[in-house]
């Protein structure tokens, strides 16, 4: 997306779905809402609940890669990496599903990762503001964390599964109930939400520094 520098644009990002039980009520906040955000999904899980990637690509939303086996780049091989890569993005290409955008696990790179992402035709993405943490917070804090922490560009953190090495439901719980809250606060200060992909022009590229595991504010 072009020329959106000044634009109040910010993108919710769910990350280690799909799950049946997660996803479903997280659609149905965000279409009560009327917010399109990105999910980030785990090929075995897709592999697990298909219809629930049909029903976040039918509900308009974007759908990018962030793992297989939730293998987090600094502390695995570059191939072990590649391997799951590509059998996700098969998984998701058998699905229909077209992926531009990849998350990595816990939003780590190595120095492999940049190349490998250009390799696979992938943009590497992460998010700025995590305002769930290790899910231990209440959703007052949680609301609070986003709105001191809002810029245009900004990327927020959120979950709709969970797995070994993922959060845990509480988090899941904890990104259902920002949904609300967060859109009208959005609205209350003339954001507009929309998919990562259409502002990921302007967030970190993270092969630039693969050392930074925390990304920098948005320009
Ligand atoms: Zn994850």
């Amino acid at each position: 997306m072009l020329n959106d520098a000044a634009a109040n644009t910010v993108a919710l990002s769910f990350e280690d779905g799909p799950d049946p039980v997660w996803t479903r009520r997280i659609l149905a906040s965000l279409d009560a809402s009327g917010t399109r955000a990105t999910f980030f999904v785990a090929s075995p899980r897709a592999v697990v609940w298909p219809e629930v990637i049909e029903e976040i690509a039918d509900a308009g939303h974007e759908i990018g890669l962030h793992c297989g086996r939730h293998l987090v780049h600094p502390s695995s091989s570059e191939a072990s990496v590649r391997q799951d890569a590509e059998v996700a993005l098969s998984v998701l290409s058998s699905q229909n599903v077209e992926v531009r955008l990849w998350l990595p696990p816990c939003g780590q790179v190595a120095p492999f990762s940049g190349d490998l992402a250009r390799r696979l035709g992938l943009q590497l993405v992460s998010w700025t503001i995590d305002p769930i943490g290790d899910a231990s917070g209440s959703i007052d804090g949680v609301i609070d964390r986003v709105t001191t922490e809002l810029n245009p560009g900004s990327i927020i953190r959120a979950h709709d599964g969970f797995d070994d090495g993922a959060r845990a439901a509480a988090a899941c719980e904890l990104s259902l109930e920002m949904i609300r809250p967060l859109t009208d606060h959005l609205e209350a200060r003339g954001y507009e939400a929309v998919p990562v992909g259409e502002i990921a022009s302007r967030v970190l590229d993270l092969t630039v520094d693969p050392s930074v595991a925390e990304p920098p504010l948005p320009v």
